[in-house]
């Protein structure tokens, strides 16, 4: 069997998880800190604020910028629910532009027709660990006096061209970038998130936040001589991340340079194996961009059912999943006036025409070969 996707988990991760589960305190604490530090450090963010998940991060960033109910933020419909989800937690309408073919991220050609009024800011996501393209964004967000919010839950480690030099997805660009420390992403704490700012404020507002908006955190009370009595000034949420998570994101931290090059050298050879096959088309790496290959999708020809690849593939002891989802196709948003009807084009055809093929890190060039082979088997057969 050729999994889809493993954590990258061992020893080390195992001994950290231990060491704070064994010192008795396994809340947000010296670890989670120390672990900021490192997550800003590695980004060259000035500020990096852990939480309980990027769908929390992104809610807080949502937040943060201003946004109240019947605001409007642009964004991709084409991405895991949770984007958009984040902007509705705040009262917001996620507002969707259609994608640029293969890159799989925001066209920004069509961001300003989307401009209105309403328009708040712009949530953009780096999909699949493929940045998306934040100077055309950025350009046109400052035309029109926009925050920009980085949707980097996928883009650990990915890299851009700025100014003829290669920085790391956090710094952050736009005013605020999150993270996630998923399974299913590049590095793991079981579940996590991280928020990069340069902006004091906002980080302040994460912090409170993200423990109840209480005024005297319980790690500051612990360590006090004297009584303190805490406060709540805003409506705050629980989205601490736990000691135990921050030490196991430490040392996956520390792992991260090779997991990234092991990561790079696979999509190296995904693009080697299928360059001239007509029947897939290749993602679309523009040349200021360097993706991490959190997932490697692949468009698949017109005339080619996906489920029907994807049997033929698992048949073959391969696990594959289908492209990434459409927000405005679920019930969810369907069902509702503002996005009954729309048809994002270029977004459903990546749904439905492209597969994603397994990268893990005890994948073997042979395996490699093998995927390769099932697919382009697959997609003949559907075609003769
Ligand atoms: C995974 C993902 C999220 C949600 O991350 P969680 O940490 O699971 O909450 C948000 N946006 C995108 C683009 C994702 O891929």
């Amino acid at each position: 069997m050729i999994h889809f996707a493993k954590p990258s988990l061992g020893k080390e991760e195992a001994e950290a998880a231990s060491r704070v589960i064994l010192s008795n305190w396994v809340t947000q604490g010296p670890e989670v800190k120390a672990f900021e530090e490192e997550f800003a450090a590695m980004t060259s963010a000035k500020y990096a604020c852990a939480v309980s998940n990027c769908t929390a991060a992104l809610h807080l960033a949502i937040r943060a910028i201003g946004t109240k109910p019947g605001d409007e933020i642009i964004t991709v419909s084409h991405s895991f629910i949770a984007t958009a989800n984040s902007v509705r937690y705040c009262g917001g309408i996620p507002v969707f532009v259609d994608i640029e073919p293969y890159t799989y991220n925001i066209n920004p050609e069509l961001i300003e027709d989307a401009i209105t009024d309403l328009t708040v800011g712009i949530l953009a996501v780096h999909q699949m660990g493929m940045p998306c393209d934040l100077k055309r964004i950025l350009e046109i967000a400052d035309r029109h006096n926009l925050p920009v919010v980085e949707d980097a839950a996928c883009a650990i480690g990915s890299e851009i061209l700025w100014d003829g030099k290669w920085e790391k997805i956090g710094r952050p660009r736009g005013v605020i970038a999150c993270f996630s420390l998923h399974p299913r992403k590049v590095i793991t704490t079981g579940d996590g998130g991280m928020i990069t700012t340069n902006n004091p404020d906002y980080d302040q507002k994460f912090r409170l936040w993200r423990q109840h908006s209480m005024s005297v955190p319980d790690a500051v009370r612990h360590q006090s001589d004297s009584i303190i009595f805490e406060e709540y000034p805003e409506l705050g949420y629980n989205y601490r991340m736990t000691d135990i998570q921050a030490a196991v994101g430490r040392e996956q931290l520390k792992r991260l340079p090779e997991l990234l090059e092991y990561r790079r050298e696979i999509g190296r050879n995904y693009f080697k194996l299928l360059e001239g096959e007509l029947l897939i088309t290749l993602p679309h790496q523009p040349e200021w961009a360097r993706s991490n290959w959190q997932s490697f999708c692949v468009g698949i020809a017109d005339g080619c059912d996906q489920m029907e690849v994807m049997q033929y593939m698992l048949d073959q002891g391969i696990a594959t999943r289908r492209g990434v989802m459409c927000a405005h196709l679920e019930k969810t948003y369907s069902e509702d006036s503002h996005w009954k009807n729309l048809i994002l084009k270029e977004s459903e055809k990546a749904f439905v025409q492209s597969i994603i093929l397994p990268l893990s890190y005890e994948m073997t060039f042979a395996d490699q070969e093998k995927v390769v082979k099932a697919l382009v088997t697959a997609c003949r057969l559907q075609l003769s």
